[in-house]
């Protein structure tokens, strides 16, 4: 737990939001869950600033981590979830994540694959702008990404299927959230301006004895 307080999003950790606890993670409910119940994040312990970035001997600590909150989120509220990463800060090029401690979102019930990509097309505003998604087995390739220099966008869509993209363009803050967002037909994806402890009591209630 020595790096339980490395940046303000580790120090949530500390309150009551603790769901589980394996050697190298912690899964918390998000503080801007919108009013969707089971909206959950995975952190690691160490400071990285992406999912991509954390020891590969750490990796398979993680998928049979996924995995478990996956079974609970079925069988509490019977719906398969999205996972989605924003990658790391790379020089100026933003990938709309809002903390740069390594979070994985987990969204029950919702998916945005199609919403993404039109977004991606229709964010192609200048010539030489380009993204390139492309099906992969998992976090993984992220970690090429940042050794290549660049970020990257993650999702595990509600079908199961894992879609990376590289592009060389901005992103806006907290980028998959609009998303959700604009699926549930809210506005209040930004989750520094509408924390919902209602949701995160709720959340916290119905999975704190599952994990
Ligand atoms: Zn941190």
């Amino acid at each position: 737990m020595e790096n339980k307080y490395c940046c303000r999003l580790a120090t949530a950790i500390g309150q009551d939001r603790l769901l589980c606890e394996t050697s190298n993670f912690f899964v918390i409910p998000t503080l801007g869950s919108m009013g969707i119940e089971g909206y959950l994040l995975i952190i690691p312990k160490e400071h990285h600033h992406a999912m991509g970035m954390i020891p590969e001997n750490h990796l398979p600590e993680l998928n049979n981590l996924i995995s478990d909150v996956k079974k609970i989120i079925k069988s509490v509220y019977g719906l398969p979830t999205l996972l989605f990463e924003h990658g790391p800060r790379v020089g100026n090029l933003d990938s709309g994540q809002s903390v740069d401690h390594a979070h994985l979102h987990i969204v029950p019930g919702i998916d945005i694959t199609e919403n993404w990509a039109v977004d991606l097309m229709m964010r192609l505003g200048d010539v030489g702008q380009f993204y390139r998604v492309e099906r992969v087995e998992g976090l993984e390739r992220g970690a090429d990404m940042i050794r290549k220099g660049t970020s990257y966008l993650y999702v595990e869509n509600t079908s199961g299927i894992r879609l990376l993209s590289e592009q060389n363009f901005h992103r806006p803050s907290q980028y998959f959230r609009t998303m959700v967002a604009s699926k549930i037909g809210s506005s209040v994806w930004d989750w520094r301006q509408h924390p919902d402890y209602n949701t995160l009591e709720k959340t916290v209630g119905k999975l704190k004895e599952k994990f």
